[in-house]
This record gives C-alpha cells, structure tokens and sequence, in this order.
C-alpha cells in the first residue's frame, strides 16, 4: 500500500514536471541563448566573471533587436553559455551536472537564465503556448496541468526582460558601430558594458516594492499581445500606475545615460 501510494504520487509529480524524468534534451541540443539581465544574474550571483561562462555566436538567421556588433563591421552576434564537449563527442551546457541513470540537472537551478525557465513555453498573443519545436518527450507537457496565472506573469517578465535588453543593444550598437571594423573579435568591452548597465538597473528595481512587480510584468505582456513594446512607446505611462510610470522612466534613465560606461 504505502509503495503505491509512494508510486502515485512519483507519477502525480511527474505529470506537473515531466523535467524530473527527462535526460535533459533542452540543456544538450541547444545553444542557450541569454540576455544582459541572465549575464549580469549569473555573473553576480556566483562571483565570477561574465567571460567564464559566456561565448557569442554570430547570427545565422534574421536579426534581431538583441543582436550585439563588435565593431563597425555590420556583423552582429548573440550571446550565448558555454558549452562542454563530453567524452562522446556530444556537447552541453557548462552548468549541467550528470546524475546517475543518465539524467542531466542544472547546477545553477536558481540562476538559470530566461531561456532554460520558460522552457518550452513562449507567449502567443499574451497567453502561454508550449512550442511545437520543443525537445520535450512528445506529449511531456499538457497546459490544464499548469499553473497558468503564475506561468502567465512569469513569461510576462521574461518578455520585459528582453524588451530592456534589446534597448540596451540598441545603444550599444549605435556607438559600436561607428568603430573601424577589427581582425581580432573580443566580445569582453560589450560584457563590461552589460555588468554596469546591469549594476545601475538593479538598483533601480529595488526602489521599486516587490508587490508591484506582477502588475508590471501583466501590463507588459498586455502591451507586447497588442504590438506594443512599452520602451519604444511615447505614450506608454499614460494613465497607467506610478510604479509602472516609474520604471519605465528608471529604463530610459539608466540605458539612455549607458554610453557613459562603455570602456
Ligand atoms: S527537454 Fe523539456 S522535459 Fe526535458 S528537461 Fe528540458 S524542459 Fe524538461
Ligand atoms: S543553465 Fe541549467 S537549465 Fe540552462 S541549459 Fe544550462 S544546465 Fe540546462
């Protein structure tokens, strides 16, 4: 009776968290691309420099607004972890930890970056989608098993998240890309830039209470379903709550004063 009991509830488990189960797919097939706000959380929250953990990969596909240029050459880059190359000739995550039975585990469970937390799940017009490209054992997951308000918000903040980083990029490249185009690529001026940016947004969001961070991620990803990213909007603070007003201005505050920390 009690290993069935012990059995049902192993299965229950399973069901809200096919990741228990699974040899981690997501953190050996991918790239695991990341933002300023993964670089700067991981790099602070570990003591260690962004250039331990970090690489960029040049853009194959369309570009995007979190695309980072080196130089004035027009390449642009994303920023990506690190991966291992293991002794089968297979590559993964550097913060993947294998456990017994084949299974692979996040080393830094609490710091992982954006793209491993809402893993397979994206916004589709505001509400939570599971991606039909995700590695995820077929039928891993099913959304009446969630809970979706808190998915909700949280891919709300995700989606804020990128917003800022790609404001951050952006004014980074205007800068960058009036540099002479160089032989040797080094990556380290733009990950200095990130950790100052990052250091100055941090302080900013702790002025803000931690009660009115939801409504801010909900409003977010509102505004994104209906085309409209809140940083690039002149009217976004309109009628809107002053937490909401007041981080919006902190954004443009810090990232409109970054130049002043590029090295
Ligand atoms: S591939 Fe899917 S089920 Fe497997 S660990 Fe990653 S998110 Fe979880
Ligand atoms: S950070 Fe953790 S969850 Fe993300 S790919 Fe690496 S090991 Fe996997």
């Amino acid at each position: 009776m009690v290993g069935l009991i012990n059995r049902k509830s192993e299965v229950e488990e399973t069901r809200q968290n096919p990741c228990i189960t699974c040899s981690g797919h997501c953190c050996s097939r991918n790239l695991i691309n990341v933002c300023g706000y993964d670089a700067w959380l991981i790099a602070r929250g570990l003591s260690i420099k962004p250039t331990d953990f970090l690489a960029f990969a040049q853009l194959e596909e369309e570009e995007t607004p979190y695309n980072f240029q080196i130089d004035g050459s027009g390449r642009s880059y994303y920023l990506v972890l690190n991966m291992n190359e293991q002794p089968d000739g297979s590559r993964r995550c550097m913060f993947g930890i294998s456990l017994p039975r084949h299974q692979l585990r996040c080393g830094i469970y609490n710091l992982r970056p954006i793209a491993c937390r809402a893993y397979p799940f994206v916004l589709e017009g505001g509400e939570p989608a599971i991606k039909p490209w995700a590695l995820c054992p077929q039928g891993a997951w099913d959304l009446n098993d969630l809970d979706i308000l808190p998915l909700r918000e949280e891919l709300g903040k995700f989606q804020m998240e990128f917003c800022i980083y790609g404001l951050v990029v952006t004014h980074w490249n205007k800068e960058v890309s009036k540099q002479p185009p160089r032989k040797k690529l080094d990556f380290r001026p733009f990950v200095h830039f990130l950790m100052e940016v990052y250091d100055r947004l941090q302080e900013a969001r702790e002025r803000i209470p931690q009660a009115n961070w939801p409504g801010i991620w909900n409003r977010w990803r509102r505004s994104m379903a209906r085309g409209i990213n809140p940083l690039w909007s002149e009217d976004a603070g309109l009628n809107q709550p002053p937490s909401w007003k007041e981080w919006l201005g902190e954004i443009q505050g810090v990232v409109g004063n970054a130049v002043d920390y590029m090295g």
